[in-house]
């Protein structure tokens, strides 16, 4: 009968396209990936400028679909989050990569693990108790975790969202604020915000070349930035010329496709702290 629906609303409503009806076969095979497994992480390294050593990565989710093949998350995360699916989503996500780290860990690594977390999950009331929960079990310290936060997941300062988010950076969890700069990106309300780094959104990077002063924009972001005590990080960087550029910028971190593509775990190149890159 559902079959038979989906065929009669897009004859009715010429509104509901193609894409609606993919995305209704996507919702329907979500829970499906879920269980058996389909969802994983790739992992990309975040290089710290000072010495060139790799201090962390992000867990980035693909669905490893048996038709589809390796889906990425612009095709899904936004249907995820549409339809609440991103909520256990993204728990799978918050143990497979806590799960990761602890093996990492256990292999003698000092890594980090950055994570992202949507807003619909940080509106669950039990969001905080559950992370904290999962790094016990995972015997991770909270501040070997990073989660990435974006603006819209916390413009309600009164908020559930707001105050899960304090509780976890109390507990020494660390918070970055992804895609900064993207769209409209205020500094006056960022230092009410509880978090710890800055994630520079790659459209302020791409411009970059390697002179000190070819962005007045990034310099003077990174500046503010550390004077409200927060560390930076530069997302999107593709090139040599704009290592020079956010080193001298005095930018503290930076990841991006010059060291490395995310990549799955068995292919991350060693573990051990301390790997020079270049
Ligand atoms: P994001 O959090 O901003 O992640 C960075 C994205 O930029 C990743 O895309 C990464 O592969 C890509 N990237 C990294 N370095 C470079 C570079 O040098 N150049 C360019 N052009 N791109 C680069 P990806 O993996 O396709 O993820 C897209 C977005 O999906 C992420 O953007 C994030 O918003 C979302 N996402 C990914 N995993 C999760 C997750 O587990 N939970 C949630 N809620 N969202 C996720
Ligand atoms: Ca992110
Ligand atoms: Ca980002
Ligand atoms: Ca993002």
């Amino acid at each position: 009968a559902k079959q038979a629906g989906r065929g009669q609303f897009r004859f009715y409503d010429p509104s509901l396209n193609l894409t609606s009806i993919e995305e209704f076969q996507l919702e329907q095979a979500f829970g499906d990936g879920l269980r058996k497994h389909q969802f994983v992480l790739h992992y990309q390294p975040q290089v710290r400028l000072e010495n060139m050593k790799v201090i962390g990565y992000e867990a980035l989710v693909r669905w490893q679909h048996p038709e589809f093949g390796l889906i990425y998350p612009d095709r899904f995360i936004g249907i995820a989050e549409r339809s609440g699916f991103i909520v256990p989503l993204g728990m799978e996500v918050l143990q497979l990569a806590c799960r990761q780290l602890a093996q990492w860990r256990a292999q003698g690594s000092t890594v980090c693990m950055g994570i992202n977390v949507s807003q619909l999950q940080l509106n669950q009331p039990g969001f905080s108790d559950k992370v904290l929960e999962v790094l016990e079990e995972c015997g991770l310290e909270p501040g070997w975790i990073e989660l990435e936060i974006t603006e819209t997941a916390i413009v309600d300062r009164e908020g559930i969202a707001l105050r899960q988010l304090a509780m976890l950076k109390a507990a020494g969890v660390s918070i970055s604020l992804d895609d900064f700069g993207r769209g409209y990106a205020g500094f006056a309300h960022l230092q009410a915000l509880p978090i710890t780094k800055l994630k520079l959104d790659r459209s302020l990077i791409a411009p970059l070349s390697n002179s000190h002063d070819d962005s007045p924009i990034v310099s003077s972001t990174i500046i503010l930035a550390k004077r409200m005590g927060l560390q930076v990080v530069a997302e999107g960087v593709e090139t040599r010329g704009q290592v020079v550029s956010l080193k001298l910028a005095g930018c503290d971190i930076a990841q991006g496709y010059h060291f490395s593509r995310p990549v799955a775990a068995e292919d991350v190149p060693e573990f051990a702290s301390g790997r020079e890159v270049s």
